[in-house]
């Protein structure tokens, strides 16, 4: 697609330390990294986000996260991985080029979840009535 930096990555018109690739599927170093060894995993095609990406897709991307995952934890020593997906622009989603960050964790980084609260009263109920079973 024009204009995208992940295709144009792909396609060797910009520049990326690649950490794996394959015919459909490229990874490489997130340029602004949570932890060191910060690593997104792309389809070589374009998709926009999680919703765009065809299944068949999905599984080659979340099968390579996994592989990568388990070297980037050895290679690095990591004590955990997080695995991230933003879609959309309210949920963090920066490049329109669908994309998964395997970030290595370490026990005493800065890095913080998001902090959860408790469901008022019938929320819950309400909720599930409306996403149950899709
Ligand atoms: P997201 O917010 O999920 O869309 O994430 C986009 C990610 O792309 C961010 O973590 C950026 O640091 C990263 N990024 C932006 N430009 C580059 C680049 N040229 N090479 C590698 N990573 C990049
Ligand atoms: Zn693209």
């Amino acid at each position: 697609m024009n204009n995208c930096l992940f295709c144009k990555i792909t396609n060797g018109e910009a520049p990326s330390y690649k950490v794996y690739e394959d015919e459909d599927i490229l990874a490489f170093l997130d340029i602004n990294p949570v932890n060191i060894g910060h690593t997104l995993v792309i389809p070589k095609k374009h998709y926009e986000n999680l919703y765009e990406t065809p299944n068949e897709v999905l599984g080659k991307l979340i099968s390579t996260v996994k592989k990568l995952s388990i070297n980037i934890k050895e290679k690095l020593n990591a004590d955990g991985i997080n695995i991230m997906m933003n879609n959309d622009s309210s949920a963090g989603q920066v490049i329109f080029h669908t994309h998964i960050h395997i970030v290595p964790r370490f026990r005493e980084d800065r890095f913080k979840h998001w902090k959860g609260e408790p469901y008022k009263e019938r929320e819950a109920e309400e909720t599930i009535e409306k996403i149950k079973n899709q």
